[in-house]
């Protein structure tokens, strides 16, 4: 069995120095819908608060709890998890993705601030055709000229499935490939793009537009 983490606006080093006490206080769904229906969540919420090795995000402490009641739902009403992914048909891509579409934006709508992205990078890691737009990745994209603005992470997923299907390379690897080609990714093409270090120069909209720009 696998384990994935989302950062969700947190650096990625302060949330896996926290991995323990995480999976400790909220690892266990179970546990969590005991807690609240016992009455105990405040206590809980405290206990987490004034724990050095947890993070201090109240609101996300309380999403979780919340979350653990909408994943049983989903385990009471499908079976488990895993039929509840795959009652969307999420594989058959003949529809041009709308299955899988679909599935994202129920997983948006079940779960308490997941967002919009957090489906997509959960999906990636079950191996789907879809991207994890991060901030990096929709800049560059944009930049390049591939999407209408540096938030359009819709945009950016059918972006990458293009290229796929241009490249015959999986869509969940386009994001890597992408960044690779910038040699050092988003050190190359962050808030000052390096365009003389990067391999995508020639491609891209914007280092073209920047360099006819008169001086
Ligand atoms: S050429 Fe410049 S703007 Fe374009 S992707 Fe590379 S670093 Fe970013």
């Amino acid at each position: 069995m696998g384990e994935v983490v989302f950062f969700q606006h947190t650096l990625a080093t302060n949330v896996e120095k926290r991995l323990p006490a995480i999976a400790a206080y909220l690892g266990d769904y179970k546990k969590l819908i005991e807690i609240r229906n016992k009455g105990g969540e405040e206590e809980y919420i405290v206990l987490m608060k004034g724990d050095k090795e947890m993070f201090r995000d109240e609101r996300k402490m309380r999403a979780c709890i919340d979350n653990a009641f909408v994943f049983d739902g989903i385990v009471q009403q499908f079976g488990s998890f895993n039929e509840y992914i795959l009652s969307f048909d999420p594989w058959n891509d003949e529809n041009d993705y709308e299955n899988l579409d679909r599935l994202l934006e129920d997983l948006d709508r079940r779960f308490v601030r997941f967002g919009a992205i957090s489906p997509m990078h959960f999906l990636v890691h079950y191996g789907f055709p879809v991207i994890k737009p991060d901030s990096n990745i929709m800049r560059t994209f944009y930049r390049i000229g591939l999407t209408k603005s540096e938030k359009d992470y819709i945009g950016s997923v059918k972006a990458a499935r293009r290229m796929a299907e241009a490249t015959g390379v999986m869509v969940n690897s386009i994001d890597t490939f992408v960044t690779l080609g910038m040699k050092k990714g988003n050190e190359v093409c962050g808030k000052e793009p390096k365009c003389g270090l990067c391999d995508m120069q020639d491609l891209c909209r914007y280092c073209r537009q920047s360099q006819n720009e008169p001086t």
